[in-house]
């Protein structure tokens, strides 16, 4: 307004713009995002249907939730250093790789969530519906783990409710720690002997020549 800086050109009347074609051109650019995003989720879901028994026809019905017959192994790589590149496979990668579903978790928190979870049981061919126990089922857990209960030693057991091994353990570094402590005193007064002998002179022709031990002097 008033006297502009560009003064004496009037290109105003050039500037006309083709809403039209510039409101064609954005709805093409979203669309186009619109469809890469599509096929990122639908790329997602053609795995999932290809690591499914039961979309592959392989199953015809999944099986019911069932119990891990493994010992899971958590902490088998804590401490250990390891160089990853970025050609470096997804089994070798850092954190906890699933080889069922090809992936790989970075924590034990989430590998667990992973392994329980719905994507990763359906893989297996399971539903996460839980079978129904009978009472029979019950009981005869429950008399099993009575059994591996008693099976236990039970001279393990002090009568006073004191596991034995327990106090053996505690017994054990009660000593390691007297034994410490002796040897700490022991290289102490080593130590001082040392410089008591004064690099090796006689005692007796220190005295004489009229310095005492170091050691001695403290007393
Ligand atoms: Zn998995």
């Amino acid at each position: 307004m008033g006297k502009s800086s560009a003064a004496g050109v009037d290109n105003t009347a050039r500037r006309v713009w083709d809403k039209e074609e510039y409101a064609e051109k954005a709805d093409k650019r979203e669309k186009e995002a619109q469809e890469a995003e599509e096929t990122a989720l639908d790329i997602k879901k053609r795995k999932r249907l290809e690591r499914d028994p039961l979309h592959q026809g392989l199953i015809v019905e999944r099986s019911t939730l069932k119990m891990r017959e493994y010992q899971l192994d958590l902490t088998s790589r804590i401490g250990k250093a390891q160089v990853i590149g970025l050609n470096t496979p997804l089994s070798q990668q850092a954190g906890y790789y699933c080889s069922v579903c090809d992936c790989v978790l970075r924590d034990s928190q989430s590998y667990l969530d992973h392994i329980n979870g719905k994507y990763h049981n359906r893989a297996l061919g399971m539903s996460m519906t839980v079978e129904k126990s009978t009472v029979e089922q019950v009981k005869n857990r429950l008399k099993m783990h009575k059994e591996t209960a008693s099976a236990s030693n039970p001279e393990d057991y002090l009568p006073d409710g004191i596991d034995r091994r327990l106090a053996e353990a505690e017994a054990a570094a009660e000593r390691e720690r007297q034994e410490r402590k002796r040897a700490k005193k022991e290289a102490k007064r080593g130590a001082e002997g040392e410089g008591e002998e004064g690099g090796g002179m006689d005692p007796d022709m220190m005295a004489m020549m009229g310095f005492g031990g170091f050691g001695s002097s403290k007393k």
